[in-house]
């Protein structure tokens, strides 16, 4: 006999019902190409399916401790759980629980006793669509051209780091970074040349990002952005330093620069401690006059707010 390589991605599925025979037959049917978690309350299945996030959940209408209805409509009012598509599989359904059960939230109903072809067939359309719309909320967060986040993934980081910063009262700095003389850039080398030096640009900060919770972006044309939460000015200045000689270590040839024969950025850093009413747009207006001193001030520099 040869073995079958491992599925690289198994798909995740929670099973849910008071029965735990019920459970057992829908085992049967997923465990050898899913990663299958159990539950046999509401309780137990609303604390799973936070844990685990799976990709799917079966959910028996009637169980000992809630019904069906109730664990759909929590999870639909958990944003941590909300996407998670739900199907619920019922002894006795009527027209009635099935428009009570698709108002909750669910996707799709079963009917027990189950037929393993149909709940294998439709809980594989439901796992699709998901996995699709979980591909598609990741795009809308990614720069195409760098891959880096983009600028609505950085402002809503910005936003949730701020309101961290509040709780914990640690401030947090936020870089911009300008490529100097880019214009000129795309007129002498043509504007793919340009294109293939912002994706360089990108790598290089993206390699300066030292600890996971930094994040950088590419926050429109050729400006970059990076965020540093719980980091103060001197620490946003060091990592800003270091950005712009990583870049300049990259030497790609600039002719038309007016101050250096590299490319070369300008870099404004700006930083708030963690206080009630610090607006996102402050600190990023604080950045860009840093970053316009930094211009104005000769290039090829940093400073700082
Ligand atoms: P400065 O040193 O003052 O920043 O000069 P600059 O020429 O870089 O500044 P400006 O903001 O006036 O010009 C930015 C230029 O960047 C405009 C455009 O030609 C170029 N640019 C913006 N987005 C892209 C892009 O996606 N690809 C390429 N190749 N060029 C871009
Ligand atoms: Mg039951
Ligand atoms: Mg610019
Ligand atoms: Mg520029």
């Amino acid at each position: 006999m040869t073995a079958t390589p491992p599925n690289p991605y198994r798909p995740r599925l929670l099973v849910v019902d008071d029965q735990p025979i019920n459970i057992q037959v829908l085992y049967r049917t997923f465990g050898a190409d899913h990663q299958v978690f159990m539950a046999t309350s509401g309780a137990q299945a609303l604390q799973v399916a936070q844990q685990q996030l799976p990709d799917l959940i079966l959910l028996d209408l009637e169980l000992g401790d809630m019904n069906g209805f109730e664990v759909c409509q929590r999870l639909q009012q958990d944003e941590l759980t909300a996407g998670i598509p739900v199907i619920f599989v019922t002894g006795h359904s009527s027209e009635a629980t099935e428009t009570r059960g698709l108002q909750a939230g669910a996707v799709d109903f079963i009917s027990k006793p189950v037929n393993p072809a149909i709940v294998r067939a439709r809980v594989g359309t439901h796992i699709t669509l998901k996995q699709q719309a979980d591909q598609l909320r990741q795009y809308a967060f990614v720069d195409g051209l760098t891959g880096l986040h983009n600028r609505r993934s950085l402002d809503e980081r910005l936003e949730a780091e701020l309101r961290h910063a509040m709780r914990s009262e640690q401030g947090l700095s936020v870089l911009l970074i300008d490529v100097d003389y880019f214009k000129k850039y795309n007129d002498q080398y043509g504007h793919l040349a340009g294109d293939e030096v912002l994706r360089q640009v990108g790598a290089a900060l993206k390699s300066c990002m030292l600890r996971p919770v930094d994040l950088a972006a590419r926050y429109g044309g050729e400006e970059f952005a990076c965020l540093l939460p719980e980091t103060p000015l001197e620490g946003a200045v060091l990592v800003a330093e270091r950005l712009r000689q990583q870049i300049a270590l990259l030497a790609i040839p600039h002719a038309a620069s007016e101050i250096a024969s590299i490319l070369t950025v300008s870099i404004g850093a700006a930083a708030k401690p963690g206080r009630p009413g610090v607006q996102a747009k402050e600190l990023l207006a604080l950045a860009d006059e840093a970053l316009y001193e930094a211009k104005r001030t000769g290039r090829d520099r940093v400073a700082a707010r």
